[in-house]
Parts: C-alpha cells; sequence; structure tokens
C-alpha cells in the first residue's frame, strides 16, 4: 500500500533539483526533540537542522517573539530602521563581547560578508596592495556553498565543475598553527577557521590550537575569524567553541540556531576597527537584519543569557559522550566531539552512514551521516536524558546487530 511517505517523497523527487539526498521521511509535526511524520511515526531528532534547533522544535519563548513581530512588522528593508533593530545589534554584541554587529540571513552570507570585510580591512587599515589580499583558510572545511566559499572547498563534491574559482586563498592542513604561521606573509588579512568543524565529521582541533591561533594572528596584524555558524550559541556547552580556550576571535560568524529554527538569521560580530570599513552601498542584504528575524534572534540571545543551554549541553554532552566511549570496539571506531556534539565513525565493515542512518530511522531516531562512515549526533539540547539514551540505545542496537 502507498503511504502518505512515499507518495510525497516521489513527488518531491520528480520537482526538485536532486542536490541532496535526504533520508526518506516526511515530517509534518515537531515539538522540542521530537518530530511526527505524516504517516504519524514519530522520532527522535538528532540532526537539529544541522545545529539551527538547538533550541529544539517550537521553543515557547522564540515561538511567541516570532507570533508577536508577525502581528506588528515584518520587513521594512535597511533602507529605513525599525524599532527592533538596535535592540538585536546591542543584544548579540553584548553576548559575543564586539561592538558591532551586521546581520545577514544565511551561514555562507556570513562568511562571504567576512570574506568581504577582511578583504577591506587588509586594504584600507593593514595596507595590502590592491587585489592582493589572502585569506587562510583549512582542509576540509565548511563554510556554505556560494561561488567564492566552494573555491576554498576541497571536497571534489561540493567544487568540482563549479569554476572558474575565486582566488586569494590558502589552504593549510586543519589543527596546525605552524601550518598558519608558515602560511602567512604580507598580503594575509585573515585565517578563517571553524572552532570544530562540523560537516569534516566533528573534527575537534589538538588543545592549545585555538589560542596559537590567536597568538600567530594578533602577532602578525592577521584577522582571527571564527566560524561558529555550526558550533556556536550553546552546541559545545559554551556560547561559543572559541570559549572552551578562552579564545576571543576578530569575528564571530553567527547563524542557524541564531534564527532559531524560525527564520535564516545570520550575523558577523566584530569591533569598529574591523566592520567599520564598510561604507553605505559597499555591503547589504534585503531580508538582513529584517523585525521578525531580529525579534526572534533577540529570544535565541536572552535564551543563551540565562546560561541554562550551555550547562545543559554540557551535562547531558559529558553524558553522551560517556556512553558513546563505550561502543568504540563494538562497530564504533572513534569518537570525536564536545558537548551535546558527536562524529561518530562506524566502522566501514557495518556499512555506509548512511545505512546506519537509515536503520536508525526504523528505529524512531533521525541523524545524518558526514563523510563516510561518520554519522552525527547533535540532538536539540532541550533533549530529555531518558530520550537521549534511548537514542544511543538505538545506535548500539544497530551496530550490534549488523
Ligand atoms: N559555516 C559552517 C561552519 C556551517 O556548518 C554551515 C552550514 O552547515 C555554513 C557555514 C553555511 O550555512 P548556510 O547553510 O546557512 O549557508
Amino acid at each position: 500500500a502507498t503511504t502518505r511517505t512515499s507518495e510525497l517523497l516521489e513527488l518531491s523527487e520528480a520537482r526538485t533539483a536532486h542536490n541532496y539526498h535526504p533520508l526518506p521521511v516526511v515530517i509534518e509535526h515537531a515539538e522540542g526533540a521530537w518530530v511526527t511524520d505524516v504517516d504519524g511515526n514519530r522520532f527522535i531528532d538528532c540532526l537539529s537542522g544541522y545545529s539551527a534547533l538547538n533550541f529544539g522544535h517550537g521553543h515557547p519563548d522564540i515561538i511567541a517573539a516570532a507570533r508577536d513581530q508577525l502581528d506588528r512588522l515584518t520587513l521594512t528593508s535597511r533602507a529605513f530602521v525599525h524599532d527592533q533593530f538596535a535592540a538585536f545589534c546591542a543584544e548579540l554584541g553584548d553576548l559575543t563581547g564586539k561592538e558591532m554587529v551586521l546581520p545577514m540571513n544565511t551561514g555562507a552570507e556570513a562568511v562571504e560578508t567576512a570574506v568581504k570585510v577582511a578583504r577591506k580591512w587588509g586594504y584600507d587599515v593593514k595596507g595590502v596592495p590592491a587585489g592582493q589580499a589572502n585569506i587562510i583558510v583549512a582542509e576540509n572545511n565548511f563554510h556554505g556553498r556560494t561561488t567564492t566559499i566552494v573555491s576554498f572547498s576541497t571536497d571534489s563534491v561540493a567544487r568540482d565543475g563549479f569554476g572558474p574559482y575565486t582566488p586569494g586563498f590558502t589552504i593549510v592542513p586543519y589543527g596546525s598553527a605552524d601550518a598558519i604561521r608558515d602560511a602567512i606573509d604580507a598580503n594575509t588579512v585573515a585565517v578563517l577557521i571553524e572552532p570544530i568543524q562540523g560537516e569534516a565529521g566533528v573534527l575537534v582541533p589538538p588543545d592549545g590550537f585555538l589560542s596559537d591561533v590567536r597568538r600567530i594572528c594578533s602577532e602578525n596584524n592577521v584577522l582571527f575569524i571564527a566560524d561558529e555558524i555550526q558550533s556556536g550559541l550553546g552546541r559545545t556547552g559554551d556560547t561559543f567553541a572559541c570559549d572552551h580556550e578562552g579564545v576571543v576571535p576578530d569575528m564571530y560568524l553567527l547563524g542557524k540556531a541564531l534564527g532559531g529554527g524560525v527564520v535564516p538569521v545570520s550575523a558577523v560580530c566584530a569591533d569598529t576597527n574591523v566592520l567599520g570599513v564598510l561604507q553605505p552601498g559597499t555591503h547589504g542584504s534585503t531580508f538582513g537584519g529584517n523585525p521578525l528575524a531580529c525579534a526572534v534572534a533577540r529570544s535565541v540571545v536572552a535564551l543563551l543569557n540565562t546560561g541554562e543551554f550551555q550547562a545543559r549541553a554540557k551535562q547531558l554532552g559529558a553524558h553522551l559522550h560517556e556512553r558513546l566511549g563505550k561502543l568504540v570496539g563494538q562497530g564504533v571506531v572513534a569518537v570525536r566531539g564536545r558537548g551535546l556534539w558527536a562524529g561518530v565513525d562506524i566502522d566501514p565493515a557495518l556499512g555506509t552512514g548512511r545505512d546506519i542512518c537509515e536503520a536508525l530511522m526504523r528505529r524512531g531516531v533521525l541523524a545524518k551521516d558526514t563523510h563516510g562512515s561518520t554519522i552525527r549526533l547533535a540532538p536539540p539540547i532541550v533533549i530529555t536524558q531518558e530520550d537521549l539514551d534511548h537514542a544511543i540505545d538505538m545506535l548500539a542496537e544497530v551496530v550490534h546487530e549488523r
């Protein structure tokens, strides 16, 4: 018998570009850490929209902020100022400890913005010769899908076939401060890295790496840009993954969870000596910093200001990693991560990450593979320990029975 799921999957495949290979589930409703499909099956969400749903589906504060704003004002464009804008910039600026905030919509746009700002800073402030600015990035990075960003991707699937590529980037191995130091020259304007590489498989750099990058950047008059789009806003047990080493980058790139799982909201946060290089007309976005986005993001910042989510991610994360550690050697080859975020390498003999995710789905757990045999676990931070344990139990069952 055809289910609504199979019907809708078939219709979607027929009428959309095949730039994704989703798990065969069609979701209709969600609350907290749970989603329900069109056939009434319930699943624990262990992906959280790639960490865009850190506060869970339908968090009451976030939904209330969105509803209230929907009734009042949704868009002005930046040609006019709206009443949510100043508070949003001040509150997010305070959360990051930065003087200025530049709102955009998607993560990739925040990265593009940072690339432009770093180059402009290089020419206007550092004195790099016109057209010579260079940015150091890491192998296996993931910063988004635009033409410039894929130009410095090392993932052939993401990059091949999309040239000509944007020049001005040097790629070094991730986690090596020495490689960054060696790559810096007079035209280097920035080092752009993920403090933990998400899409690469939740790769945590060696201890001291972030502090080394901070020091090397300061010594060489180079901007440290931390892409915290996936790692930031509570996921790792701190507000920012950089906090783990007490490191403050020159630019924070935020996205995903900043929009509360409701609207796309991203931002570049930096001090005036950096973001001050932009003048009217040099950059912008019709929807960036719109009233609905600002109201939702303000509720997200308020949730983070309680500290509850960071503490919860830390505590549940310790539990998650303790339990996952016990699976190593039992179908699991390695586990990495920090806070409520884990990359789990499955023994390739048991199947691909995709196979494991499909088996998990049949047991009511939604997770997503990254590369090869790695699956990523990043449930909403509001998940109960009981539900988290259930998801881990299901993973244990899946790897044991194969
Ligand atoms: N940067 C990082 C670290 C990411 O993980 C992502 C998305 O996965 C992006 C940037 C791109 O964000 P978006 O998909 O909103 O463009």
